[in-house]
C-alpha cells in the first residue's frame, strides 16, 4: 500500500451473530469503497463487545460471523488490514492514558451511555459501558487515521477524540493529528421498522424491528412487509411527518442505488402496500446473496483466523511506535528489556 494514501480507521463491535441494514448501509459498504483510495485499518471491535457481558462462546461465534461478514461485504485483507481490538494490546494501553486524561463529567456527558444504561439503569450498567468512547478515542488516535468513517450516531464520540487528541497534544506536544468524521456520500442512517423514530441497532431494535444481513430471505421480506408505516396513504419522502415509509424508501434507494426521489417517482399516485412487496423482494435477493458468500468464508475458520492475525500484525507495526511515543512523552520509565516486553510484539 503506497505509504501517500491517506489512512481511515473503522471499527465494528461483534455484539451479534450478524450485522444489520444500518450497519452495512451506515458504514461497511463506504468501509469497502474507501480501499480504494485509502490505507485502511477494520478492526472487530471484541473488547468494547464485552461492556454488556455477552457468554464467552456466543462472543468467539460472533467474532468469526463478524470477520466473515467484512469478507462477504468486501473487505479485501489483501488491501486492508483486518483484526481483532483485543489481538493489539496498544489499544488498552492508549485507553488507560486516556482514562487519565478525561474528566468524570466530561465523561457522563456521552448520550450512548445515557441510551445504552436506560434500559438496566446507570447503577447496573458497567464502567466498562461508561468509559467506552475513551477506548474508541484510543482506538482511533493510535492509528493517525486523516479519515473516520462513522455513522451519525458516532459524532459525538469522534469529538471526544478530537478534545483527547488536542489535549495531550496541549500537555506533552504535538502527537495526534486531529481526526475528521468521514460521512462517505451514501451513507444512510437505517431506522427500526418497527419504531422508525429509533435506529436500527443490533443490541436495542427487536428482532422484527431489524433486519439482518443474514435473516432467512423470506423471513426478510416478511419483516420488511410487516413494517410500521404512517397515516395516510401518499408515498412521500418526509421522515419527520411519515418515519416509516421515509425509512422504507431510504432503504430501497440504498439497495437500488437510484436516489431517494426517483424511487418516489418511482412509487408515485401506488399505495403503501406496493413499496413494501416491491421493497421484500429487492431485500431478500439481497441478504440471500449475502448470506451465501458469507457461509463460505465461515465454513474455513482457520483461514478466518490467518486473515486477523495477519491484520494484527499490520495493526501492531502502526500501533507500537505511537504507545511508545506517548508513554516516553508522559514521563513513563522506558522499559529497559524493550518494545516486546510491554507486549506490542509478543
Ligand atoms: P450496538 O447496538 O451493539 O451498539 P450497533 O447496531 O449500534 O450495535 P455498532 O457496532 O455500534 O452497531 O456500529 C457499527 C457501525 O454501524 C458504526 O459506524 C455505526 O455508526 C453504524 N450504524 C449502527 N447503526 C446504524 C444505523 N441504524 N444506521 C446507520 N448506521 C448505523
Ligand atoms: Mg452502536
Amino acid at each position: 500500500m503506497p505509504a501517500s494514501l491517506p489512512r481511515s480507521l473503522s471499527g465494528i463491535q461483534p455484539t451479534a451473530e450478524s450485522f444489520h441494514f444500518g450497519n452495512y448501509f451506515g458504514a461497511l459498504r463506504q468501509w469497502v469503497r474507501l480501499q480504494d483510495d485509502h490505507d485502511a485499518f477494520y478492526f472487530l471491535a471484541d473488547l468494547h463487545a464485552l461492556t454488556v457481558q455477552p457468554d464467552p462462546a456466543a462472543l468467539r461465534d460472533r467474532v468469526h460471523a463478524s470477520a466473515a461478514q467484512l469478507l462477504a461485504a468486501g473487505i479485501d485483507p489483501e488491501r486492508s488490514a483486518l483484526f481483532c481490538q483485543s489481538h493489539v494490546a496498544e489499544h488498552t494501553q492508549l485507553a488507560w492514558v486516556f482514562n487519565c486524561l478525561t474528566g468524570f463529567g466530561e465523561a457522563g456527558r456521552m448520550t450512548q451511555f445515557k441510551d445504552k444504561s436506560a434500559s438496566t439503569g446507570a447503577d447496573k450498567a458497567s464502567v466498562g459501558l461508561f468509559t467506552y468512547p475513551i477506548l474508541q478515542a484510543a482506538d482511533i488516535l493510535l492509528y493517525h487515521p486523516q479519515h473516520v468513517p462513522v455513522g451519525e450516531d458516532q459524532r459525538q464520540h469522534l469529538e471526544l477524540s478530537r478534545n483527547l487528541a488536542q489535549r495531550f497534544n496541549h500537555h506533552y506536544g504535538e502527537t495526534f493529528p486531529l481526526p475528521e468524521p468521514y460521512i462517505v456520500k451514501g451513507t444512510a442512517r437505517i431506522f427500526d421498522l418497527q419504531d422508525p423514530t429509533a435506529k436500527m441497532s443490533k443490541s436495542a431494535s427487536s428482532p422484527s424491528g431489524i433486519i439482518d444481513l443474514l435473516d432467512e430471505p423470506g423471513r426478510a421480506a416478511k419483516k420488511i412487509r410487516s413494517a410500521v408505516t404512517d397515516s395516510g396513504d401518499e408515498i412521500r419522502f418526509d421522515p419527520e411527518g411519515k418515519p416509516g415509509i421515509s425509512n422504507l424508501l431510504t432503504i430501497y434507494s440504498a439497495i437500488s442505488g437510484d436516489d431517494v426521489d426517483a424511487v418516489v417517482r418511482e412509487f408515485e399516485g401506488r399505495q403503501y402496500g406496493h413499496l413494501k412487496v416491491a421493497l421484500g423482494d429487492l431485500v431478500a435477493e439481497f441478504v440471500g446473496g449475502f448470506g451465501e458468500r458469507t457461509r463460505v468464508y465461515l465454513d474455513d475458520r482457520a483461514e478466518l483466523d490467518r486473515v486477523l492475525a495477519r491484520g494484527a500484525e499490520r495493526a501492531r507495526e502502526a500501533a507500537a511506535p505511537v504507545v511508545a511515543d506517548v508513554y516516553a512523552r508522559i514521563g513513563l520509565v522506558p522499559d529497559a528489556r524493550g518494545p516486546l516486553a510491554r507486549g506490542s510484539g509478543a
